[in-house]
């Protein structure tokens, strides 16, 4: 290996609120010579690295995308420039955010890598709702799954991992709710279900829907203010369920949507 080349640090910014961070992340953004963010990270967190340069590389669904390899070059770049490079990720760096295809590419381009963990999405809602998903006799097991198919893969296995799992929580989906609700019923959750849409979870704007799955597969209405959300299935949710049910889904959806998002 080149002892000249930097180390590339996958660092996670954690879901949003900027003092969720780790102190190690702080501490390394604080050294970092280069930065390369993703879209949903926070201007304060980025503001910790001070004296890098910063470079914007986010990807969001529908919305400008680097292309993954272009990244991956990008960073074996940096190396061979700088000493300290980071590569921030929001929540949990190794999380449903193709931490392990730059990994790879790193390693493959003889280039040392570490990785700083982060509080990943599921997590921050949890601890916002105060709901555990693991709740003692209801919920002895929890699943982080993404609907989001890559090339190569089959559909039915986040369907099946869905279906069993005491507890869901559902990544990049909430933009299909509605059809996810569906698919799930067909292949055997109860109608009745409790689903949790919770959208910017640990920030001052976080917005939570309570229905079911029977109730979300009939929505038409966009269910979120296209901030990033989660779909949390599970029995653990039911008490926000209940808390709502004098409503029904529309009209909790509307009113939802009417709260501005800088609320
Ligand atoms: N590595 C990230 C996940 C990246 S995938 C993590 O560990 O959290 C991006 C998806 O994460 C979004 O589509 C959304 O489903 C979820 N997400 C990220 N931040 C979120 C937040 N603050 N609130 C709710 N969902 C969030």
């Amino acid at each position: 290996m080149n002892a000249q080349t930097g180390i590339v640090h996958l660092v996670g910014a954690g879901p949003g609120a900027p003092d969720l961070l780790t102190v190690r992340a702080a501490r390394l953004l604080a050294r970092a010579d280069v930065v390369f963010y993703d879209a949903l990270v926070h201007p304060e967190t980025l503001a910790l690295a001070e004296r890098a340069e910063k470079i914007a590389v986010g990807k969001r669904c529908g919305k400008h995308s680097t292309l993954q390899r272009f990244i991956n070059k990008r960073l074996i770049d940096a190396a061979h420039k700088h000493a300290v490079v980071v590569r921030l990720k929001g929540g949990d760096p190794m999380l449903f955010g193709r931490a392990q295809e730059e990994i790879d590419a790193l390693q493959a381009a003889g280039i040392q890598c570490e990785v700083v963990p982060g509080v990943t999405a599921a997590l921050a809602a949890s601890a916002d709702l105060k709901i555990s998903l693991t709740r003692r006799g209801m919920s002895r097991n929890v699943t982080f799954v993404t609907p989001r198919v890559g090339a190569g893969e089959d559909a039915s296995d986040w369907i099946r991992s869905a279906c069993d799992a005491d507890t869901a929580v559902l990544y990049m989906a909430a933009g299909q709710a509605a059809s996810i609700a569906s698919t799930l019923i067909d292949h055997g959750l109860p109608a009745d279900m409790p689903v949790l849409i919770v959208e910017n979870a640990s920030l001052p704007q976080m917005t939570t829907l309570a229905t079911t799955l029977d109730a979300l597969r009939s929505i038409s209405e966009r269910t979120t203010h296209g901030g990033p959300a989660l779909l949390m299935i599970g029995r653990v949710f039911q008490r926000e369920l209940d808390a709502q049910d004098a409503m029904s889904v529309d009209d909790a959806v509307r009113e939802l949507l009417a709260i501005p998002l800088s609320a």
